[in-house]
C-alpha cells in the first residue's frame, strides 16, 4: 500500500496517518517530523529550515525533494509507505511521479480554515515526550502544565494564530492546486494513476478513519 495525504495544516493528517499506517502495516514518512529532527540535530538542513517554518512558509522543493528519495530508498518502505505533508506543491508532485512508484491513492482531508485556525492555535505541547493537548479539546488537567511529568506545555512558534494564517495562505497557494493536479490524473484514465479519495476532516476522529478505511478497501 502507497498512500499520499493530503490537506491543510491542522486537517488531522498526522492522525490519520498513525492510523493508516497501523492498519495497513506500513511506514510514515512526514516531512514535518524529519525537518523537526534535523533541527533537533543542528544539521546544515535543520539550521536552514527552521526560519523558514518558523515564519510558516515552504523550505525549498531541492531540499525536500532530497530528503524523501534518500527516505523512500530505505528498507523499511518495501511492504509500503505513507507520505504525510509531502508533496506539498507541484514539482514536488512531479518529482514524486518521476521516481514511478505505483500509488494506490491520494486521500484529501478537507477542513473548513476558521476551524483550522481554532484547532492549531490551540495546540500545546509537552516537549520532552512530545504529548500535546488542546485549550479546549484535550486540556491538561491543570492549565499550561503536562499531566504526568507536572513539566510546562510550549506552543510551537509556527502554531501562533498569525503563523496558522499564513500557513494557510502557502497551503491555499501552493499546496492546493494538488487537488486538481491528483483529482484529475484519477479520472484520466492513466492506469498508473492513484485513486483520488476526498473525506471531510469535521467531526468524530473515529469516524472519519472508518470512512477513509472504507474508501481504501473498495479502491
Ligand atoms: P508539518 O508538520 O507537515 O505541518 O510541517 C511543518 C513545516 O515544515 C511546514 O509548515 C513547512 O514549513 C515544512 N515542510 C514540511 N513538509 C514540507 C514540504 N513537503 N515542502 C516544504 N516544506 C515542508
Amino acid at each position: 500500500m502507497r498512500l499520499i495525504i493530503l490537506g491543510a495544516p491542522g486537517a488531522g493528517k498526522g492522525t490519520q496517518s498513525r492510523f493508516l499506517c497501523e492498519k495497513y502495516g506500513i511506514v510514515q514518512i512526514s516531512t514535518g517530523d524529519m525537518l523537526r529532527s534535523a533541527i533537533a540535530s543542528g544539521s546544515a538542513v535543520g539550521r536552514e529550515a527552521k526560519q523558514v517554518i518558523d515564519a510558516g512558509k515552504l523550505v525549498s522543493d531541492s531540499i525536500i525533494i532530497e530528503l524523501v528519495k534518500q527516505r523512500l530508498a530505505k528498507n523499511d518502505t518495501a511492504r509500503g509507505f505513507l507520505l504525510d505533508g509531502f508533496p506539498r506543491t507541484v514539482p514536488q508532485a512531479n518529482a514524486l511521479r518521476d521516481l514511478d512508484f505505483k500509488l494506490n491513492a491520494v486521500v484529501e482531508i478537507h477542513v473548513p480554515h476558521d476551524e483550522i485556525v481554532r484547532r492549531i492555535s490551540g495546540r500545546r505541547i509537552h516537549e520532552a515526550s512530545g504529548r500535546t493537548y488542546h485549550v479546549d479539546f484535550n486540556p491538561p488537567k491543570v492549565a499550561g502544565v503536562d499531566d504526568i511529568s507536572g513539566e510546562q506545555l510550549i506552543q510551537r512558534v509556527d502554531d501562533s494564530e498569525t503563523t496558522v494564517r499564513k500557513r494557510l495562505q502557502v497551503y491555499q497557494e501552493q499546496t492546493a492546486p494538488l487537488i486538481d493536479y491528483y483529482s484529475k490524473w484519477s479520472t484520466s484514465g492513466d492506469p498508473a494513476a492513484p485513486k483520488y479519495i476526498a473525506v471531510q476532516g469535521k467531526g468524530d476522529v473515529e469516524a472519519i478513519s472508518h470512512s477513509i478505511a472504507e474508501a481504501l478497501d473498495s479502491a
